[in-house]
């Protein structure tokens, strides 16, 4: 049994983090993604200990889909949304990398984006409070945060995962493993002209 922890979700663990009550379960359809097959995580933020280290699946692409906050699990608006690990990247770095059949063709080589990795912006009061309390980050940071752009496109990260025989998908493959989404990545595109 998993205890309720006296840490705070949101408060002074970030909402996205796992708790180690929050078992894998495996390949499934998941809301997260229309109903895609993923892999999904049981939901107990609270309970038990929290992985610092590890986010949690299904609250990560929700976080990523619905532009909520990490931290405090609340929508963020395009006037505060921030980056603290976020990388500027050019796009011509990311079309050598395979990405660029999800680039707009109009975005030159030399356009710097913002590849926030598997992390959705936070509000500023959150990202500072983060800052504040969190030695990891603080390793991590960028000196100040970056602001967020109002165009971004979202990367699903694959895994080789055999999906559960109560699953229609599993007759198609006869058991075998396929690529299911795990995370998904944020990159912000330049704003339009
Ligand atoms: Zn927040």
């Amino acid at each position: 049994m998993h205890q309720r922890s006296r840490l705070k979700v949101g408060l002074d663990v970030p909402w996205v983090t796992s708790w180690s009550a929050e078992q894998v379960l495996g390949v499934r359809p998941c809301p997260s993604l229309n109903g895609g097959l993923a892999v999904v995580q049981a939901e107990q933020p609270g309970c038990g200990r929290p992985n610092y280290s590890q986010n949690h699946l299904v609250r990560q692409r929700w976080s990523v889909r619905r532009m909520l906050c990490p931290m405090c699990g609340k929508p963020t608006t395009q006037d505060d949304r921030w980056s603290q690990t976020g990388r500027l990247v050019t796009a011509g770095a990311l079309r050598q990398k395979g990405l660029a059949t999800l680039l707009p063709v109009t975005v030159p080589d030399t356009e710097l984006l913002l590849d926030a990795g598997a992390i959705s912006p936070a509000h500023r009061a959150c990202a500072d409070l983060a800052l504040e309390r969190c030695p990891h980050l603080q390793a991590h940071a960028n000196p100040e945060p970056l602001r967020f752009p109002n165009r971004w496109t979202v990367l699903p990260l694959k895994v080789e995962a055999r999906p559960q025989p109560a699953h229609a998908l599993e007759r198609r493959t006869r058991g075998e493993a396929v690529a299911v989404t795990s995370f998904l990545q944020l990159l912000g595109l330049p704003d339009a002209a």
